[in-house]
């Protein structure tokens, strides 16, 4: 029923999920580069849609809105929903016969200020991915991470200094500002990232005080940059600064020096450990394949009763429900 090579492709349907290589038909369940190809035909919502046109260009896409369930083919009804990872982010729900199949592509459960909140569906499938798919990763509360950030902010201002954040030009930069801006922080944000929440704003995510980051012209405001441009010459001559990364890796005690900053903060787009096993309970399926992440999460699933594997490519996939 399923086949996984460089992505997943459902067998009897001629979609493929995610593959990492161009194929034919794919569903892209968001965005970013590690999903996001230019596949001869693509389907995927309309932001995502409207994100992979800026990232790679012109491209067929069939566009599905969340919550609309559509016949792929005879006998075969596909439905897309939230996945509460960023902008456009969604699942996908796959129907034939009567047998549900979820794929999960990156999601979260937590609350989003710019992607719509993920949705858990029944399923008896489910093929999920499974990053921090280890007990000892578990986020602490959003609240004390938006304090974090705010303090960051705060600290670095009374010493005279330009508080600086790496986030991922995608996604999560967009989730940054509107966190900062909505405690009246003014930014400036990298170029990237200025452009990716241009689209934001028309789907309707709008932001506040912001500019793109203008060499010598920062004032009293908060940068906001992708991770790779810490080594910048824009960023080497900014002469008072501290820095700071977005990224769940952060709840490793050797993150900041992992990372070269001076502090990392816990803000994720992905579920944590606890997350992932909520999304299990209440999908209810019978079989469970994990993607991405550690193995070791489908040992944890079947210590709570679930029959579960890591998905390989030599996965013997024969007897499964479909
Ligand atoms: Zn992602």
């Amino acid at each position: 029923m399923i086949e996984f090579q460089n992505g997943i492709h459902v067998k009897g349907t001629g979609l493929w999920l995610d593959a990492k290589r161009r194929v034919d038909f794919c569903f892209v369940s968001h965005a970013h580069f590690d999903h996001a190809v230019k596949h001869a035909k693509i389907l995927a919502t309309p932001e995502t849609a409207k994100l992979c046109q800026h990232r790679f260009g012109k491209a067929k896409f069939k566009t599905l809105e969340y919550n609309q369930p559509r016949e792929l083919k005879k006998g075969i009804r596909v439905e897309l929903f939230p996945s509460g990872h960023i902008l456009g982010g969604a699942q996908i729900l796959i129907e034939k016969r009567g047998v549900r199949m979820v794929y999960t592509g990156d999601f979260k459960l937590r609350k989003s200020l710019t992607a719509k909140k993920a949705e858990i569906k029944r399923c008896d499938i489910l093929i999920m991915e499974s990053t921090f798919g280890l007990p000892r990763y578990l986020f602490p509360p959003l609240k004390e991470i938006y304090a974090r950030m705010v303090e960051f902010v705060e600290d670095a201002q009374a010493q005279g200094k330009t508080p600086i954040f790496l986030a991922y030009s995608l996604g999560k930069a967009q989730e940054a500002m509107k966190i900062l801006s909505n405690r009246g922080f003014k930014l400036a944000v990298h170029g990237t990232i200025y452009n990716i929440a241009k689209i934001f704003e028309e789907f309707g995510v709008k932001f506040k005080n912001y500019q793109p980051y203008q060499a010598g012209k920062l004032e009293d405001r908060v940068l906001i940059i992708p991770p790779w441009a810490k080594r910048s010459r824009m960023v080497k001559n900014i002469p008072r600064k501290r820095v700071t990364i977005l990224t769940g890796w952060a709840i490793h005690s050797d993150a900041k020096d992992y990372y070269g900053v001076d502090e990392a903060i816990p803000l994720s787009d992905h579920a944590d450990f606890s997350e992932l096993m909520e999304y299990v309970k209440k999908a209810g399926p019978q079989k469970i394949y994990t993607v991405h992440g550690f193995s070791e999460f489908s040992s944890y699933l079947k210590k709570e009763g679930f029959d579960a594997e890591q998905l390989k490519e030599s996965t013997d996939i024969s007897k499964s429900l479909w």
